[in-house]
This record gives structure tokens, C-alpha cells and sequence, in this order.
């Protein structure tokens, strides 16, 4: 049985709290070294009494003072930290061998490339990490021997029915395509002439996963499919031509392998994150997660269809960006990050995230991105360029 010591960055939100409640079915296999939840205090509170981790780490000064008066009510011994160098400090220590990756956004790049660079074993669901910085963090991970297993369930899945000694090469495994599937989101048959109007309660609504505001609005746009392709074309190494993605509305199969001798692998499930989590966890061993049973009696049918450009430009903006590449995924996520807090936050409409994202996407940088410090300033210039974009609008 392997021992994990873990540290969870975004311990408060949809994937840290599915991963303590995986870790919290299996008391011998997991020790809980650090716990990092932003600003949701109570919350990070209640999760150091239940797993009394060495450290928690908040954002500011202010949420540190607030869960220090919380913590000293339940007598705990958990040191709070705060500030993004504690985040890196604590997912590179040197008593941790795994780190979950579940910070939404840019914001979890610097500690996920910490991981990656002190050779943790990297549960990563932090997608955004991959597209803005493929080619360094994978360098980064390669170089340092650090493992990187896939959380987002897509991914998971490919991960689970790719041959077991892949090493990147497609054509050595026989294997044709990467194939992803998406759900389409909620307004897969929502008259187009209605998507002026969306709002954000209507976008974070989604048929069948719950999850933060961010991704669940990405995946109305079908924006998370986009930077879930560009995910799949650095994680396994996969040419864009290579890789398809197919809309399936029950959220059954989460991806499949096409291989050349007309072999398609699929893994399936119910919809459930603690799937691919214990399946990251558990390696090599497959363990509870406390999700429900495939009933196939009740599923009825599973349907595919191609997905539609004009209802879902985000995805089509993803593409080109994947296509292009240098600084261009990283222009996309940052644009499209701005415009998605500017929606929720009822500044823009629904579908102004894609004509921000668009309009980006004609000033991205030119060259290849050779560092983190590139990268940074390219999203950091690239949100300036999409606030401006809105006081336009
Ligand atoms: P969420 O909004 O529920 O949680 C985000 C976490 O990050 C919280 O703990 C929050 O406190 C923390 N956080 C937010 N801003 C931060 C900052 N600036 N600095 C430090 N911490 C910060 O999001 P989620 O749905 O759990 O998604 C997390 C990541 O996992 C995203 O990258 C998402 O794309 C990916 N993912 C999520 C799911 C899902 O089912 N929720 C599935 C696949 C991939
Ligand atoms: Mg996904």
C-alpha cells in the first residue's frame, strides 16, 4: 500500500473537498502535511479539525488573523501561513510526495510548477497550469522526475486506457486519436437567438457535474473543452490534428483511444470527480471513492454528435490558439479568465467572453514562451487589454 504525505492546494473548493472526502475513506493511506483555501476561512477551519493538518495557508494577512482566532477554538496545532510563496513552500516541502493541484486559474501556476520542480507526484486538476505553461511545465516535470497524474476526467480516462508503458510516442502504441468528450453544458439547445440574455445563474447551472463558477461557465461556452484540448495535446504528447472532441450528453463516457486496428477504449462512469481523484490517489491500487454504481439498466441511451462552432465560438477560438501555439493559449486563458469573472460579476454578457477572447487573440505576443516570467507578463498584459475591452463594450 502506498503512503501518501499530502498537501492540497484549493482544499475549499469542488475538487479539494471531493479529495478529502476520497482521503478521509482511507485514514492509513493518507496524511494531510498542508491545506491551502484562499479566503474561505470556516470552511478551511472545519477541514483542519477534521485532518489536522501541519499547515494551512490563507491569501492575506486578514483571513491568516481570522482563521488563527478560529483555529485556537478547537485547541488545534496547525500553523497558518499566507501569501502565494507559502503556496510554493508548501507544495515543495520536503516531507510531501503528493500535491492536488485544484487552485482555479492562473493563480495555481507558480505552486503547481513548484511541485513539479521539487518531483512531487502532481494530482493535477489545475488545467489552466498546462495552457498557458505546456512546454515549461512539462520540461519542468521531465526533468525533475516529477509524476504528473491527470484529475480533470477527461483525462483520467485517456490516461486509464492508454497502454501502460506510454511513453508519448502515438504511433509506437498503435494508437490513431485522442478523443474527448464533452456534455455540450447547459445551453446545448438553447435557441442562439436567447444567448445575449444568459445569466450567470443560467451558466453555472450545469446538467450534470457540480463544480466551481469558473469551469462551469467554461464548459457552457464549451471553453473547457477547448483548454481541456490543449490539456490533452501536452499531457500525452498528442499533435492538435490528433485529437477530436465529441459531444455526449450523458456524461457517461468520459474519453476514449482510438487504436489502429479499429479498437476504440472508452472508461466509463457516473459523473463523480472522486472517480479519476482515488484513481490518481490510489495508484497503483484502485480504491473506494465513495461514487455511485454505472446502473445500465437505467441508463438508457448514449448519444454523440459533433459540436457546433457557431453556438460555441469559445471552443473555435481554443483550437486556433492550440493550432498557433507560442503565447497564444496563454493570451486565450487569460482573456478568457478576465472575461469570465467580468460575466459573473454581471459586467458583460454571455457572449462577450468569446468576442473578448477574439479580440485577445489578435495581439498575442510573437515568439516562443522560453519563460514563466514571459508567460506572466503575456496574461498580465492580456487581462489589462480585456478590461479595456469591457469599458468599450
Ligand atoms: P472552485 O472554485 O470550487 O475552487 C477553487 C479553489 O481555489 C478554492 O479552494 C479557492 O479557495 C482556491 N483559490 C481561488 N483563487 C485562488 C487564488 N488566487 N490563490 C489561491 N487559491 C485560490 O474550483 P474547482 O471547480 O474545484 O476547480 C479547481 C480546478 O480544477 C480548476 O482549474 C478546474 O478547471 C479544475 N477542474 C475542476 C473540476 C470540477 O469538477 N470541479 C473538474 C475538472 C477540473
Ligand atoms: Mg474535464
Amino acid at each position: 500500500m502506498s503512503v501518501h504525505t499530502l498537501t492540497l492546494l484549493g482544499s475549499t473548493g469542488s475538487i479539494g473537498t471531493s479529495t478529502l472526502d476520497v482521503v478521509s475513506r482511507h485514514p492509513n493511506r493518507f496524511r494531510i502535511f498542508a491545506l491551502a483555501g484562499h479566503t474561505r476561512t470556516s470552511v478551511l477551519a472545519q477541514q483542519c479539525a477534521a485532518h489536522r493538518p501541519r499547515y494551512a495557508v490563507v491569501a492575506g494577512e486578514k483571513e491568516a488573523a481570522e482563521l488563527r482566532r478560529l483555529l485556537a477554538q478547537q485547541n488545534s496545532d496547525t500553523e497558518v501561513l499566507h501569501g502565494a510563496q507559502a503556496l510554493s513552500d508548501v507544495a515543495s516541502a520536503p516531507e510531501v510526495t503528493g500535491v492536488m493541484a485544484a487552485i482555479v486559474g492562473a493563480a495555481g501556476l507558480a505552486p503547481t510548477l513548484a511541485a513539479a520542480a521539487a518531483g512531487k507526484t502532481v494530482f493535477l486538476a489545475n488545467k489552466e497550469t498546462l495552457v498557458m505553461s505546456g512546454r515549461l511545465f512539462m520540461d519542468t516535470a521531465r526533468q525533475n522526475r516529477a509524476r504528473i497524474l491527470p484529475v480533470d476526467s477527461e483525462h483520467n480516462a485517456v490516461y486509464q486506457v492508454l497502454p501502460r508503458d506510454f511513453n508519448g510516442d502515438l504511433d509506437a502504441h498503435g494508437i490513431d486519436n485522442i478523443i474527448l468528450t464533452a456534455s455540450g453544458g447547459p445551453f446545448l439547445h438553447t435557441d442562439l437567438r436567447e444567448f445575449d440574455a444568459i445569466t450567470p445563474a443560467q451558466a453555472v447551472k450545469h446538467p450534470n457535474w457540480a463544480m466551481g463558477q469558473k469551469i462551469s461557465v467554461d464548459s457552457a461556452t464549451m471553453m473547457n473543452k477547448g483548454l481541456e484540448l490543449i490539456e490533452a495535446h501536452w499531457l500525452f504528447s498528442c499533435p492538435p490534428a490528433r485529437l477530436e472532441a465529441v459531444i455526449h450528453p450523458q456524461s457517461v463516457i468520459h474519453s476514449m483511444v482510438r487504436y489502429r486496428d479499429g479498437s476504440v477504449l472508452a472508461q466509463m462512469g457516473v459523473p463523480d470527480m472522486r472517480t479519476p481523484i482515488a484513481y490518481c490517489l490510489g495508484l497503483p491500487e484502485r480504491i473506494a471513492s465513495g461514487a455511485a454504481k454505472l446502473d445500465f439498466a437505467a441508463l438508457g441511451g448514449l448519444t454523440f454528435h459533433q459540436p457546433d462552432f457557431a453556438r460555441f465560438p469559445c471552443l473555435k477560438l481554443a483550437y486556433d490558439a492550440m493550432h498557433a501555439g507560442g503565447f497564444a493559449p496563454c493570451v486565450l486563458n487569460a482573456a478568457n479568465e478576465a472575461a469570465v469573472a467580468a460575466f459573473l460579476r454581471g459586467q458583460i454578457r454571455f457572449t462577450d467572453i468569446a468576442r473578448t477572447v477574439a479580440h485577445a487573440l489578435e495581439h498575442v505576443p510573437a515568439g516562443e514562451p522560453e519563460s514563466i516570467a514571459a508567460l506572466v507578463s503575456a496574461d498580465t498584459e492580456t487581462r489589462a487589454r480585456a478590461e479595456a475591452f469591457f469599458q468599450a463594450a
